[in-house]
């Protein structure tokens, strides 16, 4: 295993409730990392002794700036490299934002990534993300820029034999909220060919995700352990695609193979392989609650 990232989803609470949010975060979600529990992960992570990377990420998790910063500060002691995820919210000028980055430049962040497009501000002459990217450039911290638009229909691709391409454009995934609110009048595709998972590495880990809820994901809503009943190193070390119920059948023949797997019932197409992902999750969730999870990214109550 060459596990680079660990990405704390340090809450699941978001101000925003964004049209393609994979996740299903708004204001109300629940589920925010304490400071403890930060260091006891890294301490794990340690042991693991392939990571390089530790992002910060949400939901939004400027909302908890002060254990942000504090968990930052660990990570960098502990000799990682730092990565921020924000929907920018704080930068209200360029002046003020400078003051929420300072620290955070202090403590040496690697990468700071700001969400910038309309779904995050439908109101065109927000600057919030502007402001935040100048502010941090302005302090020296390499800053990247998130831009997902409403999806389009991409001209002269190939639908049956360009699998594993994209044939909508926009940079949405289709999971979470973003099936309920932007599937609609989009082609789709014969559910036969949606048989690989284009998008994530579910052989050789690259990068996992870890709730505050414990759950460690591979891809939003799929996890392989829970690191408040295993240590991580110990999940990491022990993952085997082929015990797992749900990666099992993605790999051999990605969302097609879950329906032929287990016979659930299903439409006759689907936007793009992780629409159907998602919708058949959603029928497997009771069957396999250890390995879908948490139920609040699929929209549900627990
Ligand atoms: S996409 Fe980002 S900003 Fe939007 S609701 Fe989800 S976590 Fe919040
Ligand atoms: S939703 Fe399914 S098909 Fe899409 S990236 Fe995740 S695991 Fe792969």
């Amino acid at each position: 295993m060459n596990l680079k990232g660990i990405h704390f989803l340090l809450t699941y609470s978001c101000n925003y409730t964004c049209d393609h949010c994979f996740l299903y975060c708004a204001p109300s979600s629940k589920g925010t990392f304490t400071l403890y529990q930060i260091n006891q992960i890294l301490n794990d992570t340690i042991k693991i002794g392939t990571v390089e990377w530790i992002y910060f990420e949400g939901g939004e998790p400027f909302l908890f700036y002060p254990i942000m910063l504090e968990g930052m500060k660990l990570a960098k002691t502990k000799g990682f490299k730092i990565g921020i995820v924000t929907n920018s919210y704080w930068a209200t000028s360029v002046e003020d934002a400078r003051i929420w980055l300072k620290p955070i430049s202090e403590i040496g962040v690697e990468s700071i990534d700001i969400s910038d497009d309309l779904f995050h501000f439908d109101d065109k002459i927000n600057n919030f993300a502007r402001n935040a990217r100048l502010a941090s450039e302005s302090l020296e911290i390499p800053t990247n820029s998130i831009t997902i638009e409403s999806p389009t229909i991409e001209e002269g691709i190939d639908k049956i034999h360009d699998k594993g391409k994209p044939v909508i454009g926009g940079g949405a995934m289709f999971r979470g909220r973003a099936v309920e609110n932007l599937i609609k009048g989009l082609p789709t595709r014969h559910w036969e060919i949606l048989n690989s998972c284009p998008y994530e590495d579910l052989v050789d880990l690259g990068r996992v995700h870890i709730d505050p809820f414990g759950n460690v994901q591979i891809c939003q809503g799929v996890s392989i352990g829970n690191v408040w009943k295993t240590p991580l190193s110990k999940i990491i070390a022990k993952y085997d695609i082929n015990e797992h119920p749900i990666c099992s059948p993605l790999i051999k023949g990605g969302p097609s193979e879950l329906v032929r797997r287990y016979n659930l019932n299903h439409e006759e197409s689907y936007v793009d392989e992780c629409h159907m992902c998602y919708e058949m999750r959603l029928k497997l969730i009771d069957k396999f609650p250890e390995f879908l999870c948490p139920k609040q990214v699929y929209g549900l109550d627990e």
